[in-house]
């Protein structure tokens, strides 16, 4: 039995391996190539750096004694030029690209394209070095180096090492013509590529679960945002989300002097509503009245749930004749709307008291005016607006 979960659990490991192997990741994939990018372009000025020094350091130190060594130092010196130009250009590319937000096919391939380069370098560096010495540093340090600071997706990584190696056995054939010292320096390059390639899967791994937890991160904070600054019953703003946006119109208000109206309302003898259908289909009619009052908004004006039933509306940049007929407007849509709940067709109106949002400091009492109206407005009968520009 025991046996048997540890045989399954084998296989689900392998299956994972594949999967990760094949899978498609889209949401990381734009994260990565983004920071590729980013990567590519901090490379370049290090590898510009390394170019230009090993080219110096072969132009001056390096003796060419022997026909072969000339040869050599000749391989490297143009090979390291080549390079420098390549990772000059590289540079230039990635300096405009790395703070692009979209990502592009260009992009794309590109971040590929030098990896593939690197490697191939290394291929080639290695290859001009068989003249002299029998040792793969080069392609080593290749196929590390990119397995270590890329980010490249499972499936990608396999082809681009898969070819590497295919290339790397080719190519070396041309300098190192021993049969034995081909074959060791074969199984050692197989042993470059397949470190590379578990470095990247490792690399890609650890990348793909930190985007995870900060994608988890972000919406737990939204969430967490979304309790704090909206109400639980209609969802609409909360009382502190609107002082925020007040503190902030008042600002705004104070830097460019022009005039924005608040409006409070009330509905009339809701009480009497809970008492009649009870308290759950009240609950319903508010819920109602908050979608109704959104859907008739400006998309430049807010509204919040003040607390019971009450509403506030922050009208941005009106005039008081504009806010006046939006008022207005507002208190016959829910005079004249339906609020159909379970069998009942529920009527109500609300009285609505209107005043500036004045331009001061502190933001106490802001819709203090605004109230004073409301209290008109239900002494006049309800139903009703009223202004109040003190
Ligand atoms: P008025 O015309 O003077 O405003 O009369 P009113 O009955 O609406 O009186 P008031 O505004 O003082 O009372 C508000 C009532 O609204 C009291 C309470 O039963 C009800 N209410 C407040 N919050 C809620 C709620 O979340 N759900 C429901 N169903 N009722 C609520
Ligand atoms: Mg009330
Ligand atoms: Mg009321």
């Amino acid at each position: 039995m025991l046996k048997e979960v540890k045989y399954s659990h084998k296989i689900n490991v392998f299956k994972d391996l594949i999967l990760e192997l094949i899978h498609n990741n889209n949401s990381i994939l734009h994260d990565s190539v983004k920071e590729n990018i980013k990567r590519i372009y901090y490379s370049t000025i290090i590898a510009v750096f390394v170019h230009t020094s090993v080219i110096l350091y072969f132009l001056f130190i390096v003796p060419s004694d022997t026909f072969i060594q000339t040869n050599w130092k000749k391989g490297i010196i143009l090979t390291h030029t080549c390079l420098l130009v390549l990772m000059v250009v590289i540079f230039l590319i990635t300096y405009n690209l790395r703070n692009q937000q979209y990502l592009t096919f260009f992009t794309f391939i590109l971040q590929y394209l030098f990896i593939v380069f690197i490697i191939l370098a290394g291929v080639i560096i290695t290859t001009i070095d068989q003249l002299i010495t029998t040792s793969i540093t080069p392609f080593i340090l290749a196929t590390v180096t990119t397995g270590t600071i890329f980010l490249i997706r499972p499936l990608i990584s396999f082809f681009i090492y898969l070819g590497s190696f295919a290339f790397y056995c080719k190519i070396i054939s041309v300098t190192c013509t021993s049969g034995d010292l081909l074959l060791s320096n074969r199984v050692n390059g197989l042993l470059a590529v397949a470190l590379g390639f578990a470095l990247s899967l490792f690399m890609w791994q650890n990348f793909s679960l930190k985007i995870m937890q900060q994608r988890k991160i972000e919406n737990q904070q939204n969430q967490l945002k979304q309790l704090a600054y909206h109400d639980f019953l209609t969802n609409l703003p909360n009382r502190r989300f609107f002082d925020e946006i007040i503190k902030k119109e008042m600002a705004s208000i104070k830097l460019y002097g022009y005039e924005s109206y608040i409006i409070v309302i009330d509905i009339d003898d809701f009480k009497n509503i809970n008492d009649t259908y009870g308290h759950t289909v009240g609950d319903k009619v508010l819920k109602q009245l908050a979608t109704l009052l959104q859907n008739n908004l400006r998309a430049s004006d807010t509204i919040a749930r003040l607390g019971g039933e009450e509403f506030i509306i922050l009208l941005s940049r009106v005039s008081l004749e504009e806010a006046k007929i939006v008022a207005d407007r507002f208190r016959e849509i829910i005079m004249k709307n339906e609020f159909i709940v379970n069998e009942f067709t529920i009527n109500i109106t609300a009285s609505l008291g209107l005043s500036i949002l004045p331009g001061i400091e502190s933001i106490d009492n802001y819709y203090q005016s605004a109230d004073k109206a409301l209290y008109r407005a239900k002494n006049d009968g309800k139903n009703k607006v009223r202004i109040n520009l003190f």
